[in-house]
C-alpha cells in the first residue's frame, strides 16, 4: 500500500497542466452532490467508522475529515473513498498539528524564540512525518496571527508581534510540513490560519470582535499570510473574528478580493470550526441557508465541521442563487490539491515505512528546539551556569518541576506523554550521585493559594546549595478559549519565591508558560530567571543542559513583555505619536503633589504608573557571555530602486564562554505618507561565536524591503532618509543612515 510510482511518473502527474486536466476532467464527472460533497469536512472522531460515515464516504457526499489519527481506519476511509465511490476521489485527512504530533516540541511561541527557522523547519518536518504515519495528510498550522496582545490565550500557538519573523517563520514551518515534494509519503499540506486579524480579538477575549484600519491590516497583518502562501501553503483557514463588521467566513474583501484576485492564490479555502452556521450568531445572516450564501460567496472552499453548506447548497444552486460556475471553481481549489498530494496515486499510509513515533532524530530536535527557545530574562552576578562539581545539594521546587503533561502546553491531542522528559527527572539523571536533590512541590499546581506546602519548600531550600523553582501555568491556561485578563504568574506563585528568597540560597526561577507574564516582583527576587514557555517533550533534559552550562541560552523574545497587564498593547513597532515619551518626560504617579493644576504642556505617550516601557523588549535575550556589536558600515549612503545596500557590522563575543547570538538589524522609514513605526525588523542571523571570536555579519538591503502600503492605498517605497539599527535586540543603540532616491 505504499506509493509505488515511478519519480518521473508523479511528476508529470503533477505537472500544473496534467493538474488542471485531471481536475477538470473529474469535474466534468462530478454531479452536484459530489461536487458540494467535496465542500464538507466531517468530525471523524471515533474508534470505529460507522456506518453512516463509511456511506457518506461511499456516496462522495464527504471530501474530508478531521480529527482521524488511527492509521488503520485512516486507510479504511481512503479504501472506501477511492474503491468505493462513483470517482474514487481520495479524502483529505485533516488534524491540529500545531507543535508536534507524539513527540511535542515547544508550543509556537517557544519556536519563535529560538529565531532559527532552520531548526523550526525541522520541528515541522519531524511533526509531519509522525502525523503522516498515522495517515494525516493535512495540518492546521502554521498559526501566523500578529499577536500584539498576552492575555488572548492563542498567543501560545503564534509566533509573535512582529510581521516579519512571523513570516520567516511561518514559511519555515510550511517548507517543513510540505517538503520539496508534497507527494512525499512523508509531507502534509500546511494550512494558513486564521486569515486575518484573529490576533486583535479585543481585550484579548478569545473569538472577540476586531478593528483594523486597513493600512494596518496591509501593513501589520497580512505579509505573513501572503509570505506563507508564496512559499506554497496549500489552504488558508478563515478567522472566528469579524474585522470592520464582516466575520471573516462571510468577507469577501478577504477571501476573495485579496486572496484570489490580488494574490492569484489556487489552493483551499476553509473556514474555520462551524463558524459557516455562526455567522448568525455574528448577527450577520438571519439562518444558515443564508450563512451559506454568504460563505460561498465569500470563497470558502469547504466548510469544517458544519451543515450550511450540506443542507442548503444544493438548493441555492438550483435556485439560481449560486452560480454552477462558482461551485466548480472551489471545488477545483480542493481537487487540486488532492492531486498535489498525490493522493490519487496513492492514498494510503504504511505505519512501517516511517520511523517509529519518538524516534531518536524526532527527540534530537525536540532538545535542540527546546534549548533554543529558553529566553534568560535575569542572571545577577552570573548565578547561572550551575558548576555542579561545586554542589552538594539542589532543591527542586515548584508546580511545574515534574508536570509531564503540563510541559507540553496547549493543542498536544497526538502527544505521547509517556515520552516526556521532566525537569526533575533530567537534573536528577545529570546530577552526579554524590549532590543530593532535594524535591518539594510547593503548590499543588500554579494555581494553589495555599501556603500549607510551603514549609517543605523552604526546609529543602535550607539543606541545598541552591533553589531551582519551576513556576507558570498549566497548559489549559493557554490556548484557544483560555484567555487571562490578569497574566501575573498565578496562584500563590510569587509569595513561594519570596520565602525561598528569605532563606538567603540563590533563587533561580524557571517559568514554564503559554503566553508572556507580568513577573514585577519574582524578577527582583530571583537571582536568576529563563523564561521556557511550555518546551514539550523534552523540556527537563534541554533545561538541564541550560542550567548546567552544557548549553548556553540563545533564545530571543518573540514578544514584547509588559510591566503591568493595562500596558496591553505594548509591541516594539508602535507609531511614534505627536508626542513620544522619553525618561526626562516621565512622571511617576507618587510624584505628583496633591492639587497640581491640570497641565497637558510638555506631557507625553506614557503611562503615570507604568511609564512607556515594556518589562521585557522584544528580541531580547541574555546569554552565557556577552557580545559587543562594533563597526557599523553601509555599502552606501544614498540607494535608488535598483540598489542594494549591504550592512556590516562586527559582532564579538567578549565574555568567557561561547553563545550563539542573534543580530537583529530594524530600520526607520523618517518621513512617510503614513506613519511609519519607530523600528521595524528586517534583517537577523543567529550564529555561534566562540569566547573571544569575532565575526563580520552582512545584511543585504534593498528598496524592496522598504516597501510599504501607502496613503494613497499602493503599495511601494518612498524616497527619504532612513534610521538603521543592528543589535541584539529592539533596542540595540548601534545606528546608522541612509536616503533613499526615486531614481
Ligand atoms: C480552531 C482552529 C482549529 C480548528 C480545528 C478551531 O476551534 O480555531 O485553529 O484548526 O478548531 O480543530
Amino acid at each position: 500500500m505504499n506509493k509505488v510510482i515511478s519519480f518521473e511518473h508523479a511528476q508529470a502527474q503533477r505537472s500544473d497542466e496534467a493538474i488542471e486536466d485531471k481536475v477538470r476532467s473529474l469535474i466534468q464527472q462530478m454531479t452536484l452532490a459530489e461536487k458540494i460533497g467535496q465542500m464538507r469536512q466531517v468530525d471523524a472522531t471515533c474508534d470505529r467508522i460507522s456506518d453512516s460515515l463509511a456511506e457518506d464516504v461511499r456516496t462522495g457526499s464527504i471530501g474530508s475529515v478531521i480529527n482521524q489519527t488511527d492509521p488503520e481506519l485512516c486507510n479504511e476511509l481512503q479504501r472506501i473513498a477511492t474503491q468505493e465511490s462513483r470517482l474514487g476521489i481520495p479524502l483529505l485527512i485533516a488534524r491540529d498539528v500545531i507543535h508536534g504530533f507524539g513527540t511535542i516540541m515547544p508550543i509556537p511561541l517557544g519556536q519563535a524564540a529560538t529565531w532559527n527557522p532552520d531548526l523550526v523547519q525541522q520541528a515541522a518536518s519531524i511533526a509531519a512525518q509522525e502525523a503522516a504515519s498515522c495517515g494525516v495528510n493535512w495540518t492546521f498550522s502554521p498559526m501566523i496571527d500578529i499577536s500584539r496582545d498576552a492575555r488572548w490565550g492563542r498567543i501560545a500557538e503564534s509566533l509573535g508581534e512582529d510581521p516579519y519573523l512571523t513570516a520567516t517563520l511561518g514559511v519555515a514551518m510550511t517548507r517543513g510540513y510540505q517538503g520539496d515534494d508534497l507527494a512525499q509519503a512523508d509531507s502534509i499540506a500546511a494550512c494558513a490560519k486564521h486569515f486575518v486579524g484573529y490576533g486583535a480579538s479585543e481585550s484579548g477575549r478569545d473569538y472577540n470582535t476586531t478593528n483594523i484600519p486597513t493600512n494596518e491590516l496591509r501593513n501589520v497583518y497580512l505579509p505573513p499570510f501572503k509570505a506563507v502562501l508564496d512559499a506554497g501553503a496549500q489552504s488558508i483557514m478563515a478567522s472566528f473574528s469579524d474585522i470592520d463588521g464582516v466575520p471573516a467566513s462571510a468577507n469577501g474583501f478577504l477571501m476573495r478580493d485579496i486572496l484570489r484576485d490580488e494574490w492569484r492564490f489556487d489552493g483551499i479555502a476553509i473556514s474555520d470550526w462551524n463558524s459557516i452556521s455562526q455567522l448568525a450568531v455574528h448577527g450577520l445572516t438571519a439562518d444558515d441557508r443564508e450563512s451559506a450564501l454568504q460563505a460561498v460567496r465569500a470563497g470558502l472552499d469547504i466548510e469544517m465541521a458544519g451543515d450550511a453548506y450540506d443542507d442548503h447548497l444544493k438548493d441555492l444552486v438550483m435556485e439560481g442563487k449560486v452560480s454552477i460556475e462558482l461551485v466548480e471553481t472551489m471545488v477545483a481549489n480542493i481537487l487540486r490539491t488532492k492531486v498535489r498530494l498525490g493522493l490519487f496515486e496513492d492514498p494510503f499510509t504504511n505505519t512501517n515505512s516511517f520511523p517509529s513515533i519518538g524516534s531518536p532524530q524526532a527527540l534530537d530536535v525536540a532538545k535542540s528546539a527546546a534549548i533554543e527557545s529558553v529566553v534568560m530574562l535575569k542572571n545577577d552576578n552570573n548565578a547561572l551556569p550551575l558548576a555542579i562539581e561545586s554542589l552538594q545539594s539542589i532543591a527542586v521546587i515548584g508546580p511545574m518541576a515534574d508536570a509531564p503533561y503540563e510541559q507540553l502546553g496547549t493543542w498536544i491531542f497526538d502527544a505521547d506523554t509517556s515520552l516526556s522528559v521532566t525537569p526533575l527527572q533530567a537534573i536528577k539523571q545529570v546530577a552526579p550521585s554524590d549532590v543530593t536533590v532535594h524535591f518539594a512541590r510547593a503548590m499543588a499546581s500554579t494555581r494553589s493559594k495555599s501556603t500549607e506546602l510551603f514549609s517543605e519548600a523552604v526546609a529543602a531550600t535550607k539543606a541545598s546549595d541552591v533553589a531551582l523553582v519551576f513556576l507558570g501555568e498549566e497548559s489549559i491556561l493557554s490556548g484557544e478559549a483560555h484567555s487571562r485578563a490578569d497574566i501575573g504568574l498565578p496562584g500563590n506563585q510569587t509569595d513561594l519565591v519570596k520565602a525561598l528568597k528569605e532563606t538567603g540560597k540563590p533563587v533561580v526561577a524557571v517559568i514554564l508558560a503559554g503566553r508572556p507574564l507580568t513577573l514585577g516582583d519574582v524578577i527582583e527576587h530571583c537571582d536568576a530567571v529563563f523564561f521556557a514557555w511550555h518546551l514539550g517533550t523534552m523540556a527537563g533534559p534541554a533545561i538541564a543542559d541550560l542550567l548546567f552550562g552544557a548549553a548556553s541560552p540563545s533564545g530571543k523574545l518573540p514578544v514584547s513583555f509588559p510591566k503591568m497587564v493595562g500596558q496591553i498593547p505594548i509591541y516594539y513597532n508602535h507609531k511614534n505619536s505627536g508626542r513620544p515619551p522619553s525618561p526626562d518626560t516621565v512622571i511617576h504617579i507618587d510624584e505628583i503633589e496633591v492639587g497640581t493644576p491640570q497641565t497637558s504642556l510638555g506631557m507625553t505617550a506614557f503611562h503615570l504608573d507604568a511609564g512607556y516601557e515594556p518589562q521585557f523588549p522584544f528580541g531580547f535575550g541574555l546569554s552565557y557571555t556577552e557580545f559587543k556589536y562594533d563597526d557599523l558600515r553601509l555599502s552606501k549612503e544614498i540607494i535608488g530602486p535598483d540598489d542594494t545596500l549591504t550592512v556590516s557590522v562586527q559582532i564579538s563575543n567578549v565574555g568567557k564562554n561561547a553563545g550563539s547570538e542573534v543580530a537583529q538589524l530594524y530600520i526607520r522609514d523618517l518621513v512617510g505618507s503614513v506613519t511609519r513605526p519607530v523600528r521595524e525588523l528586517k534583517r537577523f542571523s543567529k550564529f555561534r561565536l566562540e569566547a573571544g571570536e569575532t565575526r563580520t555579519i552582512e545584511f543585504p538591503l534593498s528598496v524592496e524591503d522598504l516597501c510599504f502600503w501607502r496613503r494613497d492605498g499602493s503599495y511601494g517605497f518612498e524616497p527619504g532618509r532612513f534610521s538603521l539599527w543592528v543589535g541584539g535586540s529592539s533596542m540595540g543603540d548601534l545606528k546608522a543612515e541612509f536616503a533613499v532616491t526615486e531614481q
